[in-house]
């Protein structure tokens, strides 16, 4: 039969801010059960693809294709809802909720939201929050974060931070995650365990990702295919070691 969609796939992708070009027909490919690499100087526009794939910003033109159908400007809840989470480059977490409250509220479609609840669903609710308190411990176990479960998410080191994001990121069932720059900041201990968690979550979860990384050879050992981007466009596409040694990437990073 016909090969399956990517998993996401960009076409022409622009966005503008005033005058400045920040995308400038950007197409790209993420294979399915891939952990597809996004690479490129700061400033290259790797953030702004996210947020713009993800609909946290209007596209100026091209498209957006979510295992072959056109999400393009699609809002963040609905991409939410069909599998594509992201995450930040500067975590985001609720400072004052538990981290396993942060995982909890991350889960889709909690009926406490609707109040006031009539009496006889209350049992219902607290049996529906005991499941996800279960839920969020088995996800923080996968993470290493078990026993922090308890403490204010603020209390987190900048490396359990970012693996906190991926944990709300599977929290809400994602099969599409886009992580922006996970290893960033992190001591080598922790960088092993979120490369690991990466891969682990991709080769047992069946999990895509793509994932903006500077740490080049954490990219040559996570990522296939890789795109480096420069100045808003995608200026190589391929394996890691092809990439590496485009010319045009070479140049790309010399202003950095
Ligand atoms: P990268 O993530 O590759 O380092 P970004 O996508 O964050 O790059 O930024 C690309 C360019 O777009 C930069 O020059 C940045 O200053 C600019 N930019 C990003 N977001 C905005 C915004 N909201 N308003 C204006 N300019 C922006
Ligand atoms: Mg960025």
């Amino acid at each position: 039969g016909a090969a399956p969609p990517p998993a996401l796939e960009v076409q022409g992708l622009t966005k503008r801010f005033g005058g400045f070009v920040a995308l400038d027909g950007v197409s790209l490919a993420v294979p399915e059960g891939s952990i597809t690499g996004l690479i490129g100087p700061n400033g290259a526009g790797k953030s702004t693809l996210f947020a713009t794939v993800a609909g946290f910003l209007p596209p100026g033109g091209g498209r957006v294709l979510l295992r072959g159908r056109d999400v393009t400007g699609a809002p963040p809840w609905r991409l939410h809802a069909a599998g594509l989470v992201r995450t930040f480059q500067i975590p985001r977490p609720f400072a004052r909720l538990t981290v396993a409250e942060n995982l909890a509220v991350a889960a889709p479609g909690q009926e406490g939201e609707r109040l006031p609840l009539p009496w006889f669903a209350r049992g219902r609710i607290r049996e529906q929050e005991r499941a996800l308190r279960r839920r969020a411990m088995q996800v923080l176990e996968r993470l290493d974060l078990a026993a922090h479960a308890d403490r204010p998410a603020s209390a987190l080191s900048g490396g359990q931070k970012k693996l906190l994001e991926i944990g709300r990121a599977l929290m809400s069932g994602a099969d599409l995650i886009l992580l922006d720059e996970p290893a960033a900041g992190v001591n080598r201990t922790l960088l092993r365990a979120i490369a690991e968690t990466i891969a682990r979550l991709n080769r047992e979860d069946g999990i895509t990702f793509l994932v903006i990384e500077h740490d080049l050879d954490l990219v040559a050992e996570l990522c296939e295919p890789v795109h480096c981007m420069a100045e808003g466009r995608v200026i190589a596409s391929g394996r890691m070691a092809e990439v590496r040694a485009d010319p045009a990437v070479a140049e790309a990073y010399l202003g950095m």
